[in-house]
């Protein structure tokens, strides 16, 4: 086996390849020289450095893996190198503990005025009263994403004492019970949460989710600390809140735009900053390596691996068939994770017709991959989705019902609320025509509309002249409409209606949507 290393990665890493392999360590290659190179090579490893993209994938030659050594792989065009049958791996898990202690010490540092009272003592000061901190004994911490790194995050600061309150409307209760944390709503954390820290992805959801309105419901003795992604806090926001003592202070790792150079926030002294330092530590860069190097030697010997991010491994033929259904699942699930209302418990998922005579697996896959994509930071694959359901304590139920009316195959998806056990959001789709994917039914609702990129659902009370004063909203804000329907059980009651849309929206126009009287609920999804 021939590896070629295009970015430096640590020794550790390079031992293990060195077992099994030949490496060529080859850094600060020109595009053409890495055209030519790659060819020769059974595998390439790549920090964020080296750019693979279509020009440079489409003659891969002996290349059949591709390892990504850290989490992003913008750098990286997964669908060339899956149209090559090339294998994209990356190493997501590597730094969760660094980023975790990092934000002990973001913590700590913030109650005890450790960074400003260093700089004082550089002054020739002695200002113990002005320092003067809090324990974080017995405090609340309100942990915003309870993944990997909130969940240890979670772990450590109850040992230090602290009691932690979590939202994730993604995690079944068990994970919070297992953690003993308890799981409630954004509102309850915010108000209550003496430290508020975040862990989780920016998302179309998470974009600014914290700003002035939030800010006015916190205690104006908060310590807000974001280790997670820049965009989370809405800086400008927060900048008010800091000056005006809204609440007391911040830590920020990370930042809307990198450096933060041009931040106001560098004016103010109750906020302490990092430069992205979650993950520099010399343990997770050791990580990164020695997981990127177990994990392409053992797809080059044709062993499953965890962190591969590209189609499943199906046989030409099969593919062919099953390819638009694969779509038409993750899709489904994408649609249901966003208009999903509550604690997600299970997923329960119905191949009815021809579609349930086929290998399922790669659906059933595709319904959970779409249902994290959204969710998660890394992308997921399709044989990590269900690593990832059981890590989480969602069951996936799967049924197959051979007798169908109206269509040839029909994939029904639902979730299903931890508490109540009742369904809390649901999708089914079909394939029409020649692939082409729709959606047949949105909760209690049928559609025949295509599954389009963008979508603004809406639910309210059906009353003549809903759909134009929407319709009059979208349009004065230069938003087109592609496509509209409507789905009612009876006349006057609640509908709901499915518009694809070309633009993305932002939160200011779906508030005034939500604004619009009738409109009980309004959501943007993008698929
Ligand atoms: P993870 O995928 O394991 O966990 C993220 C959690 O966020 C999930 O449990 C998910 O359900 C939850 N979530 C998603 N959308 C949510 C929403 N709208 N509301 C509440 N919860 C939501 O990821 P992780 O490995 O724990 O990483 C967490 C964050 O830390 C990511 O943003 C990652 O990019 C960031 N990170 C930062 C550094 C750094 O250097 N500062 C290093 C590594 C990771």
């Amino acid at each position: 086996m021939k590896i070629l290393i295009s970015d430096p990665i640590k020794e550790e890493g390079l031992e293990k390849l060195r077992e099994r392999a030949d490496i060529d360590i080859k850094t600060n290659l020109s595009k053409e020289e890495l055209k030519k190179e790659i060819q020769k090579y059974d595998a390439i490893i790549v920090r964020s450095g080296t750019k693979l993209n279509e020009d440079i994938l489409k003659q891969p030659g002996n290349l059949k893996v591709i390892g990504r050594a850290g989490v992003g792989v913008d750098n990286i065009d997964i669908s060339t190198a899956t149209k090559q049958g090339i294998i994209v791996i990356n190493a997501p898990a590597a730094s969760t503990i660094s980023v975790a202690e990092h934000t002990l010490g973001l913590l700590l540092s913030a109650t005890r005025n450790i960074p400003q009272s260093d700089r004082s003592i550089r002054n020739k000061k002695w200002e113990k009263s002005k320092f003067t901190g809090k324990e974080i004994n017995g405090k609340k911490i309100g942990i915003f994403g309870l993944g990997r790194i909130g969940g240890e995050v979670a772990k450590r600061t109850q040992k230090l004492g602290m009691e932690v309150l979590a939202y994730d409307p993604y995690i079944p209760d068990e994970r919070a019970e297992e953690l003993g944390v308890e799981i409630t709503n954004k509102e309850e954390v915010i108000k209550k949460s003496d430290f508020l820290t975040f862990h989780m992805p920016l998302t179309d959801e998470t974009n600014k989710m914290i700003s002035d309105k939030e800010f006015e419901k916190m205690k104006d003795t908060a310590i807000i600390l974001n280790v997670a992604r820049g965009g989370i806090i809405d800086e400008e926001a927060l900048h008010k809140a800091l000056k005006e003592n809204k609440i007391k202070k911040a830590a920020l790792d990370v930042f809307e735009e990198e450096p933060p150079f041009s931040s106001n926030l560098l004016d103010l002294d109750n906020i302490i900053m990092t430069p992205h330092l979650g993950a520099a530590t010399y343990e997770a860069q050791q990580n990164v390596a020695i997981s990127i190097a177990h994990q392409v030697i053992d797809s080059l010997e044709g062993k499953p691996v965890q962190n591969a991010l590209n189609l499943p491994d199906l046989p030409p033929s099969e593919m062919e068939k099953l390819k638009p259904y694969i779509d038409l699942s993750e899709k489904l699930g994408s649609i249901i994770a966003q208009t999903m209302t509550s604690q997600v418990g299970n997923i329960e998922i119905t191949f009815s017709g021809e579609i349930s005579e086929e290998n399922t697996d790669p659906l059933r896959n595709g319904v959970i991959k779409g249902f994290f994509d959204k969710i998660l930071q890394e992308p997921v694959n399709f044989v990590k989705a269900p690593v990832i359901a059981k890590e989480r304590n969602i069951k996936i139920k799967e049924s197959k019902i051979r007798e169908i009316e109206d269509f040839n195959s029909l994939i029904e998806v639902k979730v299903i609320d931890s508490e109540e056990q009742m369904t809390i959001s649901g999708a089914s789709g079909a394939i029409f025509g020649k692939g082409e994917k729709r959606l047949v039914k949105l909760g209690d609702y049928t559609f025949n509309t295509k599954i389009d990129e963008r979508m603004l659902i809406t639910k309210h009370k059906d009353y003549p002249g809903v759909i134009g004063k929407v319709g009059e909203l979208l349009g004065r804000n230069e938003i087109n409409i592609g496509s509209m329907q409507v789905g009612r059980e009876k006349p006057k009651e609640t509908a709901m209606m499915v518009l694809s849309i070309d633009q993305n929206l932002d939160n200011a126009i779906l508030e005034e949507i939500k604004n619009i009287e009738e409109i009980i609920e309004a959501k943007f999804i993008e698929i």
